[in-house]
C-alpha cells in the first residue's frame, strides 16, 4: 500500500517544505519588527524554520511608537516563553492611575501590575537570534511571496499585505518622549468628552516619560497645557501614528493565500484604551498554537481554525468597540446598552491581571457617564 510521506503531501499542496529528520522546516517571512513581529521572530527562529524578518525602518532609527505601558503579569508570561527575564526591562511600577474627566471630575484607579518598560530593548533582545533585514519597506505587489511558505503581515496599523478590511476605524495619535520631569511620577490619563480620545502621561525612568494624546477631532487637549504647567520639561522626540480601534471582527480577512496577519494588522487593540501590546501578543500565541498543531499533524496551517480562534478570543472587543462608537456619536445609554456595558465589565473582570488595574463596576459606570 502506498503511504504518502509528509513531503509528498506538501508537494501536492504546493507548499515548499524540507524535512529534517522528523522536523518540518518552513520558510517564513515576517514583515514588521513591532511587538508581534519581534515576538514571532524570536519564537519561530528557536524552531527548525528559516525565518527572515523585514522592517521598513533602518536599524539605527527603528523606534517602537507606543507609550510602553502594559501589564507586567502578561509581559512576564510572554518573556518567559521567549527566554527573557522581564524584571530587567521594567521602568516604572504604577500604584495609582489618576483619571481626569470632563467637568473637573477625577477618579483614581488602583493599579496591580501596570508598568512601563523598555520596549525598545525588549524587542531588540527578542530579535537577537533573528535574521532581520532593516530598511526594506515591503509591499504585497512586489514582495516575492511565492518564495515563502508563509508571509506574516505584522505591519500593525499599516496592514500592508492583507486586503482592505470591511470597516476599518483608526484614531490619530502622537506623543512626546520628554525628560527633566521633576513633579509627576505616576500614570495620568485625561478622558475627553464623548470618549473621543484621551491624553496620557506615562512615567518611564530617571525623570523621563511619554506624554501624548489620541483624538478623533485632532485637538489633543492636554498637550499644550502639560508644557505650560511643566515649563522645565525638555522634548527628546516627537513621534506618532494612528491607532486602529476596529476589532478583529471588522478586520477580516486575516489570511489571504500564504499571507497571515497577526497583531494590530488584524485589529488586536483594546478599543476603549487604544492598548495593543498584550492583545498583539495574544494573537501571536494563537498563531503559534495553530502552527504547532499543523506541524504535529503534519498538515498545512489551518487558516479556518486561526480565524475562529482569533474571533473567539477577541469577541468581546466588538462590544467594547460598539460602546466607544456609540459614546463618540453621543448615542450611548447606560439603560438601553446595559448588556454591552455588562459584557465589557464581565470580560475585563475575568481578565483583571491582563489589564494591570482594578476592574470595578461602579467606577466603570461613573467613568462612562462622566465622559
Ligand atoms: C502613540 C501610541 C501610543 C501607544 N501606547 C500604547 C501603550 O502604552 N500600551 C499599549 O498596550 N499599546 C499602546 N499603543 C498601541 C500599540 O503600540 C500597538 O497596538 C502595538 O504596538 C501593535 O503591535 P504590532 O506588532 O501589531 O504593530 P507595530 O508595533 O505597530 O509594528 C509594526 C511594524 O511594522 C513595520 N512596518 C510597517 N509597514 C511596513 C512595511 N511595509 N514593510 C516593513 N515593515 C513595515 C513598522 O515600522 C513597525 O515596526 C500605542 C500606539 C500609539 C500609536
Amino acid at each position: 500500500m502506498y503511504i504518502p510521506t509528509v513531503k509528498d503531501i506538501y508537494q501536492h499542496t504546493n507548499i515548499n517544505i524540507v524535512t529534517r529528520g522528523t522536523q518540518i522546516n518552513l520558510k517564513i517571512a515576517i514583515i514588521g519588527a513591532g511587538v508581534a513581529g519581534s515576538f514571532l521572530g524570536s519564537m519561530l527562529s528557536k524552531g527548525d524554520h528559516e525565518v527572515t524578518l523585514f522592517e521598513s525602518n533602518r536599524e539605527e532609527s527603528h523606534w517602537p511608537v507606543c507609550a510602553w505601558g502594559a501589564s507586567k503579569h502578561m509581559l512576564e508570561y510572554f518573556s518567559n516563553k521567549a527566554g527573557l527575564d522581564f524584571s530587567k526591562y521594567i521602568f516604572h511600577v504604577g500604584k495609582k492611575l489618576k483619571m481626569s474627566l470632563p467637568n473637573q471630575k477625577t477618579e483614581y484607579l488602583n493599579l496591580d501590575g501596570l508598568v512601563t518598560y523598555n520596549k525598545k530593548q525588549w524587542e531588540n533582545d527578542l530579535l537577537s537570534n533573528v535574521n532581520v533585514e532593516y530598511g526594506i519597506s515591503c509591499n504585497r505587489e512586489t514582495f516575492p511571496k511565492e518564495k515563502y511558505d508563509y508571509v506574516l503581515d505584522c505591519t500593525g496599523f499599516h496592514r500592508r499585505f492583507l486586503p482592505r478590511a470591511k470597516e476599518d476605524f483608526v484614531i490619530p495619535a502622537y506623543e512626546y518622549l520628554v525628560e527633566n520631569i521633576t513633579d509627576i511620577d505616576e500614570f495620568h490619563v485625561m478622558g475627553y468628552k464623548g470618549a473621543r480620545g484621551y491624553f496620557w502621561y506615562f512615567p518611564l525612568n530617571n525623570g523621563t516619560g511619554f506624554m501624548g494624546a489620541g483624538d478623533i477631532d485632532r485637538k489633543y487637549l492636554g498637550i499644550k497645557e502639560f508644557f505650560a504647567e511643566h515649563p522645565q520639561v525638555r522634548i527628546v522626540k516627537k513621534i506618532g501614528r494612528p491607532i486602529r480601534l476596529a476589532p478583529p471582527r471588522l478586520m477580516e480577512p486575516f489570511c489571504d493565500g500564504n499571507i497571515i496577519g497577526v497583531g494590530e494588522s488584524i485589529g488586536t487593540v483594546f478599543p476603549m484604551l487604544g492598548e495593543g501590546i498584550i492583545p498583539s501578543l495574544l494573537s501571536c500565541e494563537i498563531f503559534l498554537q495553530v502552527l504547532d498543531k499543523a506541524e504535529n499533524d503534519k498538515k498545512k496551517f489551518d487558516q479556518r481554525e486561526y480565524r475562529e480562534k482569533v474571533l473567539k478570543k477577541f469577541q468581546y472587543y466588538y462590544d467594547v468597540y460598539k460602546i466607544v462608537r456609540l459614546k463618540m456619536d453621543g448615542k450611548l445609554s447606560t439603560v438601553k446598552h446595559f448588556n454591552l456595558l455588562m459584557s465589557m465589565y464581565k470580560n475585563m473582570k475575568k481578565d483583571e491581571k491582563r489589564f494591570g488595574f482594578e476592574i470595578n463596576f461602579d467606577k466603570m459606570r461613573r467613568l462612562v457617564n462622566a465622559l
